[in-house]
């Protein structure tokens, strides 16, 4: 048997993280088996699924490096597929139209409440031996309904929660095709996930109820059930669900905001997953000990500090000519111009240690292509009296040495001994008045990445 596994988001917004977490699980558990990953595009609400969304669904793939190895597929084109497939449930007395009209569905609610029932499909329109069915009216579009069992339970050893039943009473005979075609989403999954041979399907455990139906329509169809792993739900730092209104639930975002492909997915990995106590792992290693088993049971919750602290790490780890072009868009979007790749670079190497994403790099390097403005108070603290007669002198001697760090740094240090200072008295005067805070790496290497006119101004302002 080929593993073949799947990610279906539907195109009405952004790709969540919960999806993204659930995309990186089906990969990564196909790329284990050495089996094939499919993206579908499940775009039945057409009133809400857009083109946009689409494409930055598969931009998001794209970035997190989620390769798939069909699709993607839209369901939308698979109309005529999937009322073949209802027709052919017909035909074996496992589906049947149903001419209710919404009106009439209404007040079977409204009765059942009154009489308080559970709503729930009564079954007028369904067919038993023996039973006689109203004429069907001309003027009314029927449903296609599911021909449920009425009793009896669904049971399936769901791959992250253990075994589930649900019973049969619980659930009723599900619309399979509305009136205009479509199909909805449990009967369109179950077709496709038997047409495209799908043996696994990880997703988030809100469709954990959907699973009997879809059971029952693999069964009425003879087909071979996939096995299912329904994944928690991700909380949000306050211990609610991550929602739009409680912050970031994009993967657009967090690549907006100067994170790394690998740091989000070593992130999303952890969060409802593990291996031992393996925190930083690449996605090779994912792969390589993705085995469906280690799969959390209980919601994990979003910390933002800990994916801070892991992008701090990939990004200590990136190349700086990896970084240099994500700092350059950074400062982009701030309206800073910096042409030269190779002094970003460079200036990346010195910083990097010291950053937990691209924007903060960004928040460093921006003094290379903007004044600074120091603070009052950091001016007042650091450039004091002792220190000025150096800081003039320094001056004149950076005007007239060759620009390098070795220079520089022998610039330094003839200063600090002329006026018996140690560095730790002159440096912070420096970082303040060029670089407008009082602590950076290594001072002779940050000034060195400025134009000298950019430091001898700095120096000026004593
Ligand atoms: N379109 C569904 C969702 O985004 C897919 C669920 C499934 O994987 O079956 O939740």
């Amino acid at each position: 048997m080929t593993v073949r596994t799947r990610i279906a988001p539907s195109p009405t917004g952004f790709l969540h993280l919960g999806t993204a977490r659930t995309a990186l699980y089906s990969w990564a558990y196909a790329r284990h088996h050495g089996g094939q990953f499919v993206l579908r595009i499940e775009d039945t609400d057409v009133a809400r699924s857009t083109q946009d969304s689409v494409d930055q669904i598969l931009a998001s793939m794209r970035w997190l490096g989620l390769d798939f190895d069909e699709g993607p597929i839209y369901q939308m084109q698979r109309l005529a597929r999937y009322q073949a497939v209802a027709e052919q449930l017909i035909a074996s007395g496992h589906a049947y139209r149903c001419y209710c009209t919404p009106a009439e569905l209404d007040a079977m609610r409204e009765a059942q409440r009154a009489r308080g029932e559970k709503t729930h499909y009564d079954g007028r329109w369904r067919p038993e031996p023996g039973k006689a069915l109203p004429p069907a009216p001309a003027d009314v579009t029927p449903v296609i309904r599911l021909k449920n069992p009425l009793d009896g339970y669904v049971t399936w050893r769901d791959l992250v929660k253990g075994e589930i039943t649900i019973s049969n009473g619980e659930i009723d005979d599900l619309i399979l095709v509305r009136p205009d075609g479509v199909p909805t989403y449990n009967f369109a999954v179950v077709v496709d996930d038997w047409d495209m041979r799908i043996t696994h399907v990880f997703r988030g455990d809100e469709h954990v109820n959907n699973t009997p139906w879809q059971i029952n329509i693999f069964r009425a169809l003879g087909a071979a059930l996939p096995q299912f792993g329904h994944c928690p739900i991700i909380l949000g730092d306050d211990g609610l669900k991550l929602s739009k209104r409680r912050g970031a639930v994009s993967v657009t975002v967090y690549e907006d905001a100067g994170y790394l492909p690998e740091a989000m997915l070593n992130y999303l990995a952890r969060l409802g997953w593990s291996h031992g106590d393996e925190e930083l792992f690449t996605s090779q290693q994912m792969v390589a000990w993705f085995d469906g088993s280690h799969l959390a049971k209980s919601p994990a919750q979003w910390d933002p500090a800990k994916l801070a602290w892991v992008n701090a790490h990939y990004i200590r780890q990136a190349d700086d000519a990896r970084l240099a072009p994500l700092v350059q868009a950074q400062l982009a979007t701030r309206g800073v111009k910096a042409d030269d790749l190779d002094h970003l670079s460079r200036a990346c190497a010195l910083f990097k240690d010291r950053c937990s994403t691209t924007v903060e790099l960004a928040d460093w390097l921006q003094m290379y292509f903007v004044a600074v403005v120091p603070s009052a108070q950091d001016l007042a603290t650091h450039v004091t009296p002792a220190v000025r007669p150096a800081l003039v002198s320094l001056r004149d001697r950076l005007a007239a040495i060759a620009w390098n760090q070795a220079a520089i740094a022998t610039a330094l240090k003839e200063t600090l001994a002329a006026y018996q200072l140690k560095m730790p008295q002159l440096a912070p005067a420096i970082r303040v008045l060029v670089c407008g805070r009082p602590q950076t790496p290594s001072i002779d290497a940050v000034l060195a990445l400025f134009r000298r006119d950019a430091v001898l101004v700095g120096l000026q302002r004593i």
